[in-house]
């Protein structure tokens, strides 16, 4: 190879991994964002919901998806028949009761027993999205707590 080709094949190898790169930031969003949730005193700020399935459907379960602005985290809460999140875009949080918080990223999959306490929500710079799937929703809806402090959410 001589110079000139090897100068033009890194160039090329440079566009390439730095398109790749902007490619790997650049959110993914596969299903629509939604309705932004207004008044929902169970999320500290902006969250959108488009719901997939639900009880109406008579599968016993629901799916959703969920999209968090950035810092945006929902309260202490737990579900009766268990919650299953795919992790899509951005980059979020999560944390069981007693437990250390968990940085998840698109592709993670969370497996939430029933009536374990937990929340889930965006990192602080970042917003996120996971599909929610309620699972055993013959069992009830979700039961409520408090919300999560900042203490708990920066994990100090
Ligand atoms: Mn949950």
């Amino acid at each position: 190879m001589n110079k000139l080709c090897v100068i033009t094949v890194t160039i090329l190898m440079g566009a390439c991994c730095n398109n790749q790169s902007v490619e790997n930031d650049r959110r993914h969003d596969v299903f629509p964002k939604g309705e932004l949730m207004v008044n929902n005193p169970n999320f500290t700020g902006d969250a959108w919901l488009e719901m997939f399935v639900t009880k109406a459907d008579s599968t016993d379960c629901t799916v959703g998806n969920v999209t968090f602005a950035p810092g945006v985290r929902n309260s202490w809460h737990s579900h009766p028949g268990g919650q299953i999140l795919l992790c899509t875009s951005g980059e979020g949080r999560y944390q069981e009761k007693g437990k250390p918080v968990q940085v998840l990223k698109p592709g993670d999959v969370v497996k939430i027993a029933p009536d374990v306490v937990h929340w889930h929500g965006a990192a602080p710079d970042k917003e996120f999205t996971h599909v929610a799937i309620g699972t055993q929703v013959s069992k009830g809806p979700a039961r409520w707590y408090e919300p999560v402090t900042d203490e708990e959410y920066y994990n100090k």
